[in-house]
């Protein structure tokens, strides 16, 4: 399965302490990427997933830096071109969540999450592909999510974002395709993450998605692993300004 196979790339996973960054992260080392991991904070929860990393075998670097912060972005960057490391895939999967009704909503809440789910993958987006340009080649996957196309109550900066993402994958498509860039999304359903430990251990919410979701079940954040690696590898070279939906088909019914 040559097609799918990513030897000699490397692959920077914003957000890859944990969750769902650190699955695809170790789903593109198994397929044969040179990993640089990344959270906002270095330390033992990076230094932790960096190191059960290399015990599966992976060549990893930790980069510890605010996909939120210009300056921040810029160095980090310019640490991977003086160590060699040209970024080949980049998957922009950092976020967070703040569950309030827009009402109560504070303008800096507002900002706060539109910077780390839709600002981030503009600014480490757009200093990737200042690098892959030039080379010819390189693979975005950007992180969206069903509300990139529905919204949800109490969480509509988040869904701002997210809609964002889906557009901004588009408009990084439409200016760097002829590049020989590949700009996709992953839209992944409710998933077993961190970001939604409130949410599984809310019996009613469990329970309505289970019902919503024709799978009948929450997602593995391992489920991702197939189409990261797909947009990820050559078998999509062609492929370019998609979102894909991994959510156990929850936005395919009513
Ligand atoms: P988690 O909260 O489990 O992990 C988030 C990761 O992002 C952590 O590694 C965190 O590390 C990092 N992070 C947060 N802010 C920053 C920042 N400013 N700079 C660098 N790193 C940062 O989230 P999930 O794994 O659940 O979510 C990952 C992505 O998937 C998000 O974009 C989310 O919106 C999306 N998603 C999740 C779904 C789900 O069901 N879980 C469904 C659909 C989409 P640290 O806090 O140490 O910086």
């Amino acid at each position: 399965m040559t097609l799918f196979d990513l030897s000699g790339s490397t692959a920077l996973v914003t957000g890859s302490s944990r969750g769902l960054g650190r699955a695809i992260a170790e789903g593109l080392g198994a397929a044969g990427a040179r990993l640089i991991l990344n959270s906002r904070t270095g330390g033992s929860s990076l230094s932790k997933a960096a190191d059960e990393l290399r015990a599966a075998g992976c060549e990893v670097y930790e980069a510890a830096f605010d996909v939120t912060d210009e300056p921040e972005v810029k160095k980090a960057f310019d640490r991977f071109d003086a160590e060699g490391l040209a970024v080949d895939i980049l998957v922009n999967n950092a976020g967070i969540q703040h569950r309030q009704p827009m009402l109560d909503l504070a303008l800096a809440d507002w900002q706060r999450v539109i910077d780390t789910n839709l600002t981030s993958a503009f600014l480490v987006g757009r200093e990737a592909a200042r690098r892959m340009i030039p080379r010819g080649r390189g693979k975005i996957i950007n992180i969206g999510s069903l509300t990139s196309e529905l919204a949800r109550a109490a969480v509509i900066p988040y869904t701002v974002a997210k809609g964002g993402i889906k557009m901004l994958t588009r408009g990084m498509a439409a200016e760097w395709a002829k590049s020989g860039i590949q700009a996709n999304a992953i839209g992944p359903g409710y998933m077993l993450t961190d970001m939604n430990e409130a949410l599984v251990s809310d019996g009613k919410f469990d329970a309505w998605v289970k019902s919503r979701t024709p799978a009948g079940r929450w997602g593995k954040p391992e489920e991702l692993i197939g189409t990261a690696v797909f947009l990820a590898s050559g078998a999509s070279d062609y492929v370019n300004g998609q979102i894909i939906y991994v959510d156990g088909g929850m936005i395919s019914v009513l």
